[in-house]
């Protein structure tokens, strides 16, 4: 759909295939990183979509007794607010468009939206079949399942799971084992701000030590709505042993466990929905007239909150790569192959042990931070064209340095100041959800982030030289020896 407002925008007639407006079940991909918020409240806006945003102003961790956070943005600030700083492209660091939105509204509006295009010929109906010819690396046919028939199609962008894929065999990297996921939405009486973490984006390691399975969970707020959701190997996990209503019951008492309440003031629990899935990147991503657009040719960690960006990125590149699909196709595979050292940090969140000392979580977060500057300049200037500015290029370039950096204090220096990363142990686990100081004063909150980022930051150099200056005077004593 994405796809199609972009060729509509640039006045270019196409065919869209789906099965009509989209249903009323709680959808995947409600969590936008900073490219995607950024289209919600500028590229998106003009088709309504805005009431279906929220804001998101931190991403918080619960892993083992710590509970972490990046605080990305002002949660005091208005949608007013919003609206203008989006629209101020150049501002690197400027991250207060982040949002979190409601699927079922936003897909529903979109829906609609497009297909009265002029520009747009909807097919209800689903692709049943593609022929793709090796020799000159074409789609030539597709065919639906409402008897149409679409011979030499210009261009294919493809969203289906694996139709174009297989019709010209692309061989699939797994990135994961099968994982099973089950979400919902819950409905609460009021949209309760007091809670920090109703504030953006929560996510929360489950491990065998305190819920008795090992998982990732999500929390997300949408206003009056909790969506929920956990994910689990499916092999570890089998549904004869774990059902559906199982892991939400286990999903919401290890939030229960860390003093985060679902339960008080909750209105209803929408029906559960389950996936089974597994996290891949195809090995190329075009052809001479075809496209794997988002999912298509690359799904990641969820807690990337990557999804909704690369369908958009393929949305954006739509019109060029009808006259030069090689180099935007190159342009875009490279780009989203981006995501896989992110893919690889959140899944050792996931497979490996559970983080349960403050340097691991300031580690974690500070390689967060390192790759969001290369994201936001990356979509600034899809939206743009213009070549970017040395100087924006020259940081994106440091923050590539940084990213691949061991060096913990290099990191964490680089990203002070910018954002604010928070570790807390409270005394008990039960107290992992309660308030988190003047988490609604974004200066005063931030301030204090900083001096205790720069407090860590000392004692981390200071052992970093500890270190060092006991094993050059290990060294020197046993060159006295010998
Ligand atoms: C657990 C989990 C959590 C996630 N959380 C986030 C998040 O917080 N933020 C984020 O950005 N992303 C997230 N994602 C990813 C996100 O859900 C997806 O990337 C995004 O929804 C994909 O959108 P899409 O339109 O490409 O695919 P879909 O939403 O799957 O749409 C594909 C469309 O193609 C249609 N279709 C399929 N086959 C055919 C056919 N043969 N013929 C015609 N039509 C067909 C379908 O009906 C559907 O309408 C998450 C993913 C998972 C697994």
């Amino acid at each position: 759909m994405l796809i199609s407002k972009s060729l509509s925008h640039q006045k270019i007639d196409h065919v869209l295939v789906g099965q009509g407006p989209p249903d009323d079940r709680p959808r995947l991909g409600e969590s936008c990183n900073e490219g995607t918020s950024f289209d919600m409240w500028g590229w998106l806006a003009d088709i309504g979509t805005e009431k279906y945003l929220y804001t998101k102003s931190h991403i918080s961790l619960f892993s083992g007794r710590l509970a972490s956070m990046i605080y990305i943005s002002d949660p005091a600030r208005s949608l007013e607010s919003i609206r203008d700083y989006s629209m101020k492209q150049n501002l690197l660091f400027n991250l207060s468009c982040l949002s979190h939105v409601n699927r079922i509204g936003f897909d529903k509006t979109l829906y609609h939206s497009v297909v009265k295009s002029p520009y747009c010929r909807y097919e209800m109906a689903r692709a049943t079949d593609l022929i793709h010819n090796p020799d000159s690396d074409r789609i030539e046919l597709i065919a639906l399942d409402n008897d149409l028939v679409i011979r030499q199609p210009r261009f294919v962008f493809d969203t289906t799971h694996n139709l174009l894929s297989q019709a010209a065999k692309v061989q699939t990297d797994w990135l994961s084992d099968f994982n099973r996921v089950v979400w919902t939405h819950l409905n609460m009486d009021e949209a309760d701000v007091s809670q920090w973490w109703r504030g953006g984006t929560n996510l929360m390691r489950t491990d065998l030590e305190h819920d008795n399975f090992d998982g990732i969970s999500w929390l997300i707020p949408l206003g009056k709505i909790l969506s929920v959701g956990i994910s689990v190997d499916a092999e570890r996990y089998p549904r004869e042993r774990f059902s559906t209503d199982r892991l939400m019951d286990l999903t919401l008492a290890a939030y229960r466990h860390r003093g985060v309440d679902l339960d008080t003031g909750r209105v209803e629990l929408k029906p559960l929905q389950e996936l089974k899935q597994r996290y891949f990147v195809r090995s190329r991503a075009y052809g001479t007239n075809w496209l794997l657009a988002g999912r298509a040719f690359i799904q990641v960690w969820f807690a990337s909150s990557a999804g909704i960006w690369t369908s958009l990125v393929a949305a954006h590149l739509a019109p060029e790569m009808l006259k030069h699909p090689q180099c935007y196709g190159k342009l875009y595979e490279s780009e989203l192959r981006g995501l896989l050292d992110f893919h690889n940090q959140l899944d050792s969140l996931v497979s490996g042990p559970v983080m349960n000392q403050p340097i691991e979580l300031y580690h974690f977060w500070s390689r967060w931070l390192a790759g969001v500057p290369r994201r936001r300049m990356f979509h600034i200037n899809l939206l743009h064209r213009q070549p970017l500015a040395k100087f924006n290029l020259r940081l994106v370039d440091l923050y590539k340095i940084i990213a691949n950096s061991s060096t913990l204090p290099l990191k964490l220096l680089l990203t002070l100041g910018i954002f604010s990363i928070r570790v807390r142990q409270p005394h008990s686990m039960n107290n992992l959800g309660s308030p988190m100081g003047n988490y609604r004063q974004y200066i005063k909150f931030g301030l204090n982030n900083a001096a205790n980022n720069l407090l860590f930051l000392m004692v981390s150099l200071w052992q970093h030289c500890k270190k060092k200056l006991s094993s050059t005077k290990q060294y020197f004593s046993f060159k006295q020896k010998i």
